[in-house]
């Protein structure tokens, strides 16, 4: 009898461990080749400035994506927001947009989102190197945590919809997720292969040199940095809001990073498997 019941326990484990798999797969599949939904499709068209520059192919790649996102990703508003479907699908379809090169998904899982409806504080105590405990209150547009979490101001995520510069909150916040996926936060995400990671950390490190050296130059004021630096200089903080800020601006103003930083570009471009400059033209 006890061989009986191991037998079918056996049975149990092998058929979840061989089929789940398997069954995700088709279950994601059937999802992302859904027609995507007319109101949807509006929503994209006329409030997104980026979408009627995406190739024909980068936007049926973005549709199959934004499906799975969508049925997947848990949201949850805060400080009294009622999150509704087109501030979810304006939301994912940023984060889509990053994946649509590479064909598959590239987070581990689905980040949970949390969005406030305008900027947020974050304070509580902070030790130094010295163990010096000091209070600190900040107030964020936005944070990505390492354990699948974003957090998001949605007011801030209209005004990306809306204008054309190289910001954009939800690509900034979902770089730190690609680059946490092995569970550490340092500007080199574990998706490249052996050959692209040492021009990889040559290019970067090289880049991000240069743009500490620019913003370490005194008595430059915040305008002489900028037109110095061509990119955020937030940029400079370390190297893993680095590969965020840069991030940002591949997708959202690519001709500035190839004019600033060309060998970066082309490492995102070989990175991201997308080549945005030819999207403006
Ligand atoms: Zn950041």
């Amino acid at each position: 009898m006890a061989l009986f019941w191991l037998f079918v326990v056996t049975v149990v484990v092998v058929s979840v461990l061989v089929f789940g798999p398997v069954w995700r797969y088709r279950r994601r599949r059937a999802e992302a080749t859904k027609p995507l939904p007319a109101t949807w499709q509006q929503w994209l068209s006329d409030r997104w400035w980026l979408y009627p520059y995406l190739p024909e192919t980068v936007r049926v790649a973005l549709h199959r994506q934004l499906q799975v996102m969508v049925a997947h990703t848990d949201f949850y508003g805060c400080n009294g927001l009622a999150v509704t479907e087109p501030m979810k699908v304006l939301t994912l379809a940023q984060a889509a947009l990053m994946n649509t090169g590479r064909g598959r998904m590239q987070w581990s899982g689905f980040p949970v989102v949390l969005l406030y409806p305008d900027a947020f504080v974050r304070e509580g105590e902070v030790v130094n190197e010295l163990g010096v405990v000091s209070y600190e209150r900040h107030e964020l547009l936005g944070e990505s945590w390492e354990q699948g979490k974003v957090v998001l101001s949605w007011s801030d995520i209209e005004q990306d919809l809306r204008g054309h510069d190289s910001h954009c909150l939800v690509i900034h916040e979902y770089a730190h997720q690609l680059d946490g996926r092995d569970g550490v936060m340092n500007g080199t995400p574990p998706l490249l292969d052996q050959v692209q990671l040492g021009d990889w950390a040559k290019v970067m490190q090289s880049a991000y040199d240069h743009l500490c050296a620019a913003l370490s130059r005194p008595g430059l004021t915040q305008g002489e940095v900028l037109s110095q630096v061509s990119i955020d200089p937030y940029a400079g903080t370390n190297p893993e809001e680095f590969f965020a800020v840069i991030s940002e601006v591949f997708f959202t103003d690519p001709e500035t990073l190839v004019s600033a930083y060309p060998a970066v570009y082309e490492q995102l471009r070989r990175f991201y498997r997308l080549d945005p400059a030819g999207w403006f033209v």
